[in-house]
């Protein structure tokens, strides 16, 4: 099982490290061929708009966008949730999504005042302890279809929002768990999405 990282920007050599923790040695992939090569892939926190943009100048934008929509296990972290919303709440000018699962993602959703917080969440799937959520300028899953399973929510004034989801193959949470040395969500990944 060959994992592959997106390399186009962001925060990739974080997940690069985490997977290699785990005892994978993920590959970096920022070309068709490296692409095409991959049996998972894995889309990294940075900035949504800008890795859309890198990967249609690139050529790779229907190429990733094809290749989960035809199974390829994806996990997609914070701008990894958003480009694998179906689609994404006020999108900047420009920006698509590659598609994965069927939600609508509200980008920065925490507003100023927390735009970043860190939070101990519940998550199912990975038993106790909680699993820290490090939130950065984070999306929120706004509303999702009825396929979509939630494995994690965060309480804001009095309401709940998604942000950890899994649709099938496809596994996005708004929050970094390569940034906290707690590599139970990318080991969640790897046994319960891609070797199953
Ligand atoms: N706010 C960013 C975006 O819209 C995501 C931030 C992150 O990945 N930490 O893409």
């Amino acid at each position: 099982m060959r994992i592959g990282v997106l390399a186009l920007q962001g925060d990739f050599r974080e997940h690069m490290v985490a997977l290699a923790e785990i005892g994978i040695g993920a590959v970096a992939v920022k070309t068709a061929e490296e692409i095409v090569a991959i049996d998972a892939l894995v889309i990294p926190g940075g900035e949504s708009t800008t890795i859309s943009k890198l990967a249609k100048s690139f050529n790779l934008f229907d190429l990733i966008s094809d290749r989960i929509s035809n199974g390829m296990p994806t996990y997609g972290s914070c701008a990894g949730m958003i480009l694998v919303a179906k689609s994404i709440q006020d999108p900047a000018s420009g920006q698509d999504s590659f598609g994965g699962i069927d939600m609508v993602v509200k980008r920065n959703a925490f507003g100023r005042q927390v735009d970043s917080f860190e939070a101990d969440l519940d998550f199912k799937g990975i038993t106790e302890p909680k699993v820290r959520g490090v939130f950065i300028r984070a999306p929120w899953v706004e509303s999702c279809g009825p396929n979509v399973e939630v494995l994690a929510k965060v309480e804001i004034e009095g309401n709940s929002h998604p942000v950890a989801v899994r649709e099938g193959k496809v596994l996005a949470t708004a929050f970094h768990p390569e940034l906290t040395g707690d590599f139970r969500v990318h080991r969640y990944f790897v046994e319960e999405i891609c070797k199953k």
